[in-house]
């Protein structure tokens, strides 16, 4: 359904996006994960027709997006870092007037109302949008991408912004998307990619770090365990202590408030320290105050699924700025 071959940006000397390549199949929905500044919108812009690459093809649905770009970009909804939404419309006034500047054809009042209630905003459909909450906006903002019922839908951190709810309903909205459309979405939290999406491109500095199934992502993940420990007790001692724990590979203090000091332990794979560290931490007096398993950051992620076991070595140094 999309195809992106050796895609290029550059601005003079530094590169935007530098040769990614990769493709999505139909009715899939694909992560592409990065953090800040690592080329995930310039990609973007590129794929929806919105800027052009300096080298490197894309084709959408079989249209190439420079030689057939009207045919590619009526293939395409997209929702751009910031939603393209008019604050002094109203919703329905809003939906109408992309609906005419798509030159839509399909039915007009049941296709906008199909839209309206599968991104549910029919409660706020008369309303200005700019008195909108910015998770109503939102998902103002994906209801304009859906008219036209393009095949490929595209949005750029979709949940960037959003309070928790908002996030869980917009994720919602969009694996219900996934049934009947291609998602690209980008995003640089982990957990985003891991509850909606089938695929996951990580992205670096304007590369194509790994490019994997969910469910392989979730191996890697599974590496190594981090906890977050608050205890009550003498730091070194503490420390010392939970550093000859069997499996323990890491323990730092992180912070002290009172007589609690939070602590990070990790350790190695598969191994589930917390009974051990529980029997440890009462045997010694030491009251554990709190516990937190934590999940991998994105680098430790990057790290993971970018080692080579043939070499053992990671590509830590790629990524650290
Ligand atoms: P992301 O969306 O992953 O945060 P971007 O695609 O916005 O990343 O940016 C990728 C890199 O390209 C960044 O280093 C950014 O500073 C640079 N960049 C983006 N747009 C421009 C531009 N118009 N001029 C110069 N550099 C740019
Ligand atoms: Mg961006």
């Amino acid at each position: 359904m999309i195809k992106v071959e050796n895609l290029v940006k550059h601005y003079g000397d530094k590169y935007a996006v530098n040769n990614i390549s990769f493709t999505v199949g139909e009715k899939q929905i694909v992560g592409l994960l990065g953090p800040n500044g690592a080329g995930k919108s310039t990609t973007m812009n590129i794929l929806t027709g919105f800027l052009s690459a300096s080298s490197g093809k894309v084709e959408i649905d079989g249209h190439d997006i420079l030689d057939d770009t009207m045919a590619a970009k009526r293939s395409i909804g997209y929702l751009p870092e910031i939603p393209p939404v008019y604050p002094d419309m109203t919703v329905k006034e809003y939906l109408n007037f992309v609906y005419e500047l798509k030159g839509c054809t399909l039915n007009r009042r049941k296709h906008i109302e199909e839209i309206v209630n599968v991104t549910k905003i029919a409660d706020v459909y008369n309303r200005v949008i700019g008195n909108l909450s910015r998770g109503y906006k939102q998902r103002v903002g994906i209801a304009q991408a859906l008219i036209g019922n393009p095949k490929v839908i595209i949005l750029d951190e979709p949940t960037i912004g959003l309070d928790p709810k908002q996030i869980v309903e917009v994720r919602n909205l969009i694996r219900t998307l996934g049934h009947n459309h291609t998602v690209i979405l980008s995003t640089h939290i982990l957990s985003e990619v891991q509850a909606v999406c089938d695929r996951v491109v990580i992205i670096n500095k304007g590369r194509i770090m790994a490019d994997k199934p969910i469910d392989e992502i979730s191996d890697a993940v599974v590496t190594r365990c981090r906890l977050e420990a608050a205890i009550c007790g003498p730091v070194k001692e503490v420390l010392y202590a939970i550093r000859t724990l069997n499996g323990v590979t890491r323990c730092d203090s992180l912070k002290t408030d009172g007589d609690t000091t939070t602590y990070i332990i990790e350790s190695e794979a598969g191994l589930d320290i917390r009974k051990p560290l529980f029997n440890l931490l009462s045997s010694r007096g030491w009251p554990l105050v709190g516990l937190n398993t934590m999940g991998m950051s994105l680098e430790d992620i990057f790290i993971a699924l970018t080692v080579d076991p043939t070499k053992g070595k990671s590509a830590k140094a790629k990524f650290v700025k």
